[in-house]
């Protein structure tokens, strides 16, 4: 069977040299193999996401000279898979509704943190500090019942106790250098994390899990910053039963002052570059990939 490699980048904004570095890596890689690429819009954001994005991310990964599979999965589409994956986790016991505001949130953090140093996540996020999981059983109900708007929290306990043994296989480098075992690697480190939220029936995590394991991906190919993600990944995927991808992190693009590229600018942007007679070569020498012989 060839290797089936995916390039997934989310339409809530225009293409940058990180983004070619990666779609690159991927095209290349398969093309290297004599695999299979494909394109997964990840667009379950909608407040963020805009058809307009979309649009460009095609027009550019086509000028970078880069051809994938039809269809492309856009993951709006797909909201009853993931609604069924979120249904097996609830039935094992692993979900639970948490109902605090994003400012109720903040104001637990600023509580605990006035009290001494709370942990935080390995992007520098704090840990969720409510106390959803263990709130009465009658109380919970009543504000299910009334409807009241909630995200969906992975029990990360509860679920560790039924996958003790985690690792994934790494042919890439995480983010400072060589892979490692450290406590960041662990998804406990992300504390409970939100599989679905009130806006969109998922989440990154939850959908990225379900369409790689759909689409038969057996190599993700994607940047460092997604590195310690995939503890979280590997969790998802021994509790729903799904075939472990090999993964591949790359060094991010920076920018002059090392840091990571957030936005297109003028500087990075891909239409940008285009517009100002960049080619296909100044854009696989500016990300360092040069095009296999
Ligand atoms: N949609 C994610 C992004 O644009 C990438 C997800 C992945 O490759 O796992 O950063």
């Amino acid at each position: 069977m060839p290797p089936v490699f995916r390039f997934a980048p989310s339409p809530n904004g225009y293409l940058h040299l990180g983004h070619a570095c990666s779609a690159l890596l991927n095209f290349d890689a398969a093309c290297r193999s004599g695999g299979r690429l494909l394109l997964r819009i990840e667009d379950i954001d909608p407040a963020r996401c805009r058809p307009e994005f979309e649009a460009a991310i095609y027009q550019d990964l086509a000028w970078l000279g880069i051809s994938w599979e039809m269809p492309v999965r856009r993951q709006s589409e797909h909201l009853a898979d993931y609604r069924a994956a979120l249904e097996k986790l609830s039935a094992m016991g692993l979900v639970y509704p948490a109902f605090e505001s994003r400012a109720e949130i903040a104001r637990l953090v600023a509580q605990r943190e006035a009290q001494g140093p709370w942990p935080r996540d390995p992007d520098g996020a704090p840990l969720y500090p409510g106390a959803a999981k263990s709130m009465a059983p009658d109380a919970r109900a009543r504000l299910l019942d009334s409807a009241t708007p909630c995200a969906l929290r992975l029990d990360m306990a509860a679920a560790r106790a039924r996958v003790p043994d985690l690792d994934w296989i790494e042919h890439g480098e995480g983010p400072e250098g060589a892979v490692v075992a450290r406590p960041q690697a662990h998804p406990e480190a992300w504390g409970d994390v939100i599989l679905a939220r009130k806006e969109t029936p998922t989440s990154y995590h939850l959908s990225v899990v379900i369409d790689d394991a759909l689409q038969g991906v057996t190599e993700v190919v994607r940047g460092a910053d997604l590195f310690w993600s995939t503890s979280v990944h590997r969790l998802l995927q021994h509790l729903l039963d799904l075939p472990q991808p090999v993964y591949r992190h790359h060094r991010l693009v920076t920018d002059g002052e090392a840091r990571k590229l957030s936005k297109s600018t003028a500087a990075t942007g891909l239409r940008e570059l285009r517009a100002q007679g960049a080619s296909l070569a100044d854009i696989r020498g500016l990300v360092g990939l040069v095009r296999p012989a």
